[in-house]
């Protein structure tokens, strides 16, 4: 590379820039508030993980089979970017011993993401979760409870018009009878499938429900439910997640197709959309209960339940629909020294500071230019310093807003800009 060529982002990931923040924090605030409401905690995993614990776990899906970011350290470990966070959170609830706590354990986390995807808009390399969880409980109240932590959290940002996809896809008990009566039913399909499904059929046939490519459409009609070949304890639960949905008033559209592509998810599946989005545009929010992931990751069995939602499409979506997030100033006030009184500028700045967020402008420019950069950044209030005033220990406070103009004793300052 020639040395006069700037070095750019990698590709599919990006910047939020101070335009973009002040979105996404009160995105991430609406997060953590909803989350506190309901009674869980924080967690932080570590971005990198054995890459074996997310392959076991994620096997035969998108997100682990072609997009995981996959490399070895200096000491030639394996390891994988995260690509998801339950894997990960699973791993702690049992290494930071949450099991022994009262259970279940509730818990979220904010954090990036990392997929070898093809970038495009709302689909990035790097993107952030809002990722919730509910591990060591079997109740289906969790199920929905999950949901409605998701769902409020869309409608305390402005996106209260989602659709909410609803499924269930069974358990190691009865699923495996169910995949085989899938399997014998597409079989004789299978040349009219395309590559992915016809390898998918013997390997992974719920999958085969949830493709998405023209040619594999006209079959899924006439493929058997699961719904219709749960086991008692999975229709139990079944039922008891729709009547709690029914109970907190949240609106569902039962979608025979909708499955997840992980093998250790059971029972209850969600998917969030924004509320006229056809069918190919991507989902705000996914999720589901996972009885299986605790023991695929080698730990005692152990239910739990999630989701996961992009706050990057949350974001573009929040955006989208107009509502409006006020962005404080970057500064309340901005110290505009004459040249040369830098010193003194920063003693202002630093007693001023005591009340208030304060910013110096240290360039070499004109009044002129200072006051339209101290408009630009919203300041409420200039303190004009010159050498004069300096001399006397005094500035000259100016209201932006007003263009009132007096002059103050330094010390003064934080009590007329309190
Ligand atoms: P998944 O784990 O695939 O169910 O994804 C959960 C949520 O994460 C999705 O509903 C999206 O909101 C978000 N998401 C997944 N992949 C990406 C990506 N490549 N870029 C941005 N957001 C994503």
């Amino acid at each position: 590379m020639p040395r006069s060529e700037p070095i750019k982002a990698v590709r599919g990931v990006r910047d939020l820039l101070p335009r973009d923040r002040p979105l996404w924090r009160a995105a991430e605030l609406a997060a953590v508030d909803v989350a506190r409401r309901f009674g869980y905690e924080e967690i932080t995993t570590p971005l990198i993980e054995h890459a074996e614990l997310i392959e076991r776990v994620g096997e035969d899906t998108d997100a682990v089979a072609k997009e995981l970011y996959r490399f070895e350290d200096r000491g030639g470990r394996k390891l994988a970017l995260r690509p998801e966070a339950t894997a990960g959170v699973v791993r702690a609830y049992f290494e930071g011993h949450l099991n022994q706590e009262p259970q279940p354990a509730r818990l979220y986390l904010i954090g990036p993401m990392f997929r070898y995807n093809r970038p495009q808009k709302g689909r990035y390399r790097q993107f952030f979760q809002l990722d919730v969880e509910a591990i060591g409980s079997g109740s289906p109240a969790l199920d929905a409870e999950v949901i409605e932590i998701a769902i409020t959290w869309l409608h305390d940002l402005g996106l209260g018009e989602v659709r909410m996809d609803l499924n269930t896809i069974g358990d190691a008990k009865c699923r495996p009878a169910y995949l085989d009566l899938l399997r014998a039913y597409y079989r004789p399909l299978k040349d009219k499938l395309h590559a992915d499904c016809q390898r998918r059929l013997e390997t992974n046939p719920l999958l085969l429900l949830d493709c998405k490519v023209p040619q594999c459409q006209p079959f899924k009609v006439d493929a058997p439910r699961i719904t219709d070949h749960l086991c008692e304890e999975c229709a139990a639960a079944w039922a008891a997640v729709r009547r709690l949905l029914d109970a907190a008033g949240i609106e569902y559209h039962l979608d025979p197709y909708l499955v997840r592509g992980l093998d250790y998810y059971t029972r209850t599946v969600f998917e969030i959309y924004p509320a006229r989005a056809g069918g190919s545009q991507d989902a705000l929010a996914g999720g589901g209960r996972y009885d299986g992931l605790a023991e695929a990751e080698g730990w005692p069995p152990t239910p739990g339940v999630g989701f996961a939602s992009g706050l990057d499409r949350v974001t573009e979506m929040v955006k989208a629909v107009g509502v409006e997030v006020i962005a404080a100033p970057a500064a309340d006030v901005l110290v505009l020294p004459d040249a040369g009184l830098e010193v003194a500028a920063a003693e202002v700045a630093r007693i001023c500071r005591a009340v208030r967020s304060v910013a110096v402008d240290y360039e070499a420019k004109s009044l002129k230019a200072k006051m339209r950069s101290a408009n630009k950044l919203g300041a409420r209030w200039v303190v004009l310093l010159s050498a004069e005033d300096v001399k006397q220990r005094t500035a000259q406070l100016k209201e932006m807003a007003s263009g009132d103009q007096v002059a103050v004793a330094w010390d003064d300052l934080p009590a007329r800009l309190a």
